[in-house]
């Protein structure tokens, strides 16, 4: 009989019911497969997301040596809702709007505890009204220093509100990251609250960002709705886990 020390015993009827849990049959010789439970999907790996740190310079930011996918949008774009919505947590990105570190550079480690993969850079929103404009012009300059120089920088997703379309601080970001682009640097459009257009104006909205994301992608994400959060997890994960 088994007691609590000894491993499970193989008896006919745990094997058999073991093999019949399976999806697919097992044939003799065929490695064992891995338990599905131990299979990290895209949204299990986003789950994982935890603070790291966060910098207002961007010399206080550690150099790091795993990928880092960048967040940037003007201020109501909805980042910090899909960061939240992404990662499955309530509060995670809103940390970035507690007093104080608004103008941070904020990152999350993703990865099981102690394995960190890969990281995500919510950066500050940009273009809103009530920030002084010498604060606007040296958080320009951090952001775009950042976006240019970070060595681990893998990706870059560009949140943009498909009703506003592209507003003329998100062009100087174009600009400013089309070389990395153009170097081979991923790079998503993701129109945010999708669920407030309508099909057309989705499609239409979809063809346009297309355009503007120059060698990179368009995506409609809808928080709301949970339209795109399954895809964006997936692409976040090819960003992170293919060499180039
Ligand atoms: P941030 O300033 O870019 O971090 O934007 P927030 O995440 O704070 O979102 C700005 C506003 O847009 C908030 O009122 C959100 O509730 C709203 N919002 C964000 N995502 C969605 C969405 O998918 N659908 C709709 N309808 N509203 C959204």
């Amino acid at each position: 009989m088994a007691t609590q020390n000894s491993p499970p015993s193989a008896s006919k009827a745990s094997l058999s019911s073991a093999v019949k849990a399976r999806k697919t049959p097992v044939k003799a010789g065929t490695l064992p497969e891995i338990p599905e439970a131990k299979v990290i999907t895209p949204m299990g790996w986003m789950h994982t997301a935890r603070f790291l740190t966060t910098a207002a310079e961007l010399f206080h930011l550690p150099a790091l040596d795993v990928p880092e996918i960048a967040f940037v949008g003007r201020s109501n774009a909805g980042k910090s809702t899909c960061i939240n919505t992404l990662t499955q947590q309530k509060q995670l990105a809103f940390a970035s709007k507690k007093p104080g570190r608004t103008q941070h550079i904020n990152l999350f480690s993703l990865g099981k505890q102690g394995v960190t993969d890969a990281v995500l850079a919510d950066l500050p929103g940009y273009g809103y009204a009530a920030v002084p404009k010498q604060d606007k012009l040296r958080w320009q300059k951090v952001m775009a220093n950042y976006l240019v120089t970070r060595e681990n920088l893998k990706g870059i997703v560009l949140l943009c509100d498909p009703r506003l379309g592209m507003t003329e601080l998100d062009e100087v970001l174009l600009e400013v990251i089309r070389p990395r682009v153009e170097e081979g640097l991923n790079f998503l459009v993701l129109l945010t609250k999708s669920d407030k257009l309508t099909r057309s104006e989705g499609a239409k909205a979809l063809s346009i960002a297309k355009l503007q994301a120059g060698g990179g992608q368009a995506k409609l994400f809808s928080a709301l709705k949970k339209q795109g959060v399954e895809d964006l997890a997936q692409l976040m994960w090819d960003w992170t886990h293919t060499d180039d």
